[in-house]
C-alpha cells in the first residue's frame, strides 16, 4: 500500500514588533488558503525572541487583526520566548560538531575591521560579512573574557559547515506553476553568521529552523524578501538533521512608490485600514489575493 502523504502543515510567523500591515495579511491569508485547499493545518507562531522590541500589545493586536480577517489557527500558539531551551539544544549540537565559535565584536568593531575596504562583501541583510576577527582568540583569551563576565555571540563557522555537507544544498520552491522547481541554496553569502547573540541566546535563523521542525511544518510560505534566508535555513536543517519543508516565497505588497511595506508605514496597518472602513474582503484584494471562494 502506498504510504499516506502526511497532512500538510502551514504557519504564519509574525514578530510582535509592530502592527500587521497588508504584506502580513498577504502571507497569513495565503497560508490559510493553501492549508484549507490541501486539507492541511494552519498554525500561528509568535516570533518574540527580540525581548527588547517585542511588546504584548503588538501580540494582542496580531490575534485581533487575524481574527478580524476571518482566520482561525490552532491553539496553543507557540511563542518563541518560551522555548529558549530548544534553541540552546540545537546550539549545543552545532557546538559539539565544532561548528560554532564565540565572538565578542560589537557592530562598531566589525565596521572598523572592514573600514577602507569598500568592496568588502555584505550579507543579504546588508551587514558586512564577519571578518573572522575572533577566530584568532586563544583559549586563554576566551577564558579571560568568560571570567570577566563577557558573553559573546556564537557564530557559525561557514567554511567548516559547508565542508560537512557533501550534496549541494537546495530546496523545492513552489511558484504559480503546478510543478515545483529546485533552487540551489547559497548559504555562503551569509559568512560566519551569528546564530546566538550576546543578549539573546538564539537568532531568527536558528529559532525558525528549530520551530518549523518541532511543529512539523511541511510548507513554508513567506515573502520573497526572506528567500536569501532560506539558503541558510536549508544548511542549518541539514546540519541538524531536520526535515526539509517545501517553500513558496510570494511577491511582496508594495506601497504607491513601489517600496516594500514596513512596520513603520502606519498608513497601511490593518488597524488603520479597518478604522477607515476597509472590509476584510477588500483587504484580500488589496493584498493581491483572489476573492474568498
Ligand atoms: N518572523 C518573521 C518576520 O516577521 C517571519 C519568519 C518566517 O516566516 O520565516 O518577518
Ligand atoms: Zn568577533
Amino acid at each position: 500500500m502506498p504510504e499516506a502523504s502526511p497532512q500538510p502543515v502551514f504557519r504564519f510567523a509574525p514578530s510582535p514588533n509592530g502592527l500587521l500591515h497588508l504584506g502580513h495579511a498577504r502571507s497569513a491569508l495565503l497560508n490559510a488558503d493553501l492549508a484549507r485547499a490541501s486539507g492541511g493545518r494552519f498554525l500561528l507562531r509568535i516570533e518574540d525572541i527580540d525581548l527588547e522590541r517585542a511588546r504584548p500589545e503588538f501580540e494582542a493586536a496580531i490575534y485581533e487583526d487575524l481574527a478580524w480577517l476571518g482566520l482561525d489557527w490552532e491553539r496553543p500558539v507557540r511563542r518563541q520566548s518560551e522555548h529558549f531551551g530548544d534553541y540552546e539544544s540545537a546550539l549545543e549540537r552545532l557546538e559539539a560538531m565544532g561548528l560554532l565559535y564565540g565572538c565578542y565584536c560589537s557592530r562598531g568593531d566589525i565596521a572598523q575591521a572592514v573600514a577602507g575596504r569598500p568592496d568588502w562583501p555584505r550579507d543579504p541583510d546588508g551587514s558586512p560579512r564577519y571578518p573572522g576577527t575572533c577566530l584568532a582568540l586563544t583559549d586563554e583569551d576566551r577564558a579571560a573574557r568568560r571570567f570577566s563576565g563577557q558573553y559573546g555571540a556564537r557564530r557559525l563557522h561557514m567554511g567548516r559547515a559547508l565542508a560537512r555537507v557533501d550534496a549541494p544544498v537546495a530546496w523545492r520552491e513552489y511558484g504559480d506553476e503546478a510543478e515545483p522547481r529546485v533552487v540551489r541554496a547559497e548559504p555562503g553569502v551569509w559568512g560566519d553568521v551569528a546564530l546566538a547573540r550576546k543578549d539573546v541566546p538564539t537568532s531568527y535563523h536558528l529559532a525558525v529552523v528549530v520551530d518549523d521542525a518541532l511543529q512539523g511544518v511541511t510548507d513554508v510560505v513567506r515573502g520573497a524578501d526572506l528567500m536569501p534566508a532560506t539558503s541558510l535555513h536549508r544548511l542549518l536543517q541539514i546540519l541538524l538533521d531536520l526535515p526539509a519543508p517545501d517553500y513558496r516565497h510570494h511577491s511582496l505588497v508594495l506601497d504607491a512608490e513601489g517600496r516594500k511595506l514596513s512596520k513603520s508605514s502606519a498608513s497601511t496597518s490593518l488597524r488603520a485600514l479597518r478604522a477607515q472602513g476597509v472590509t476584510p474582503a477588500q483587504i484580500r484584494l488589496m493584498a493581491g489575493l483572489a476573492p474568498a471562494g
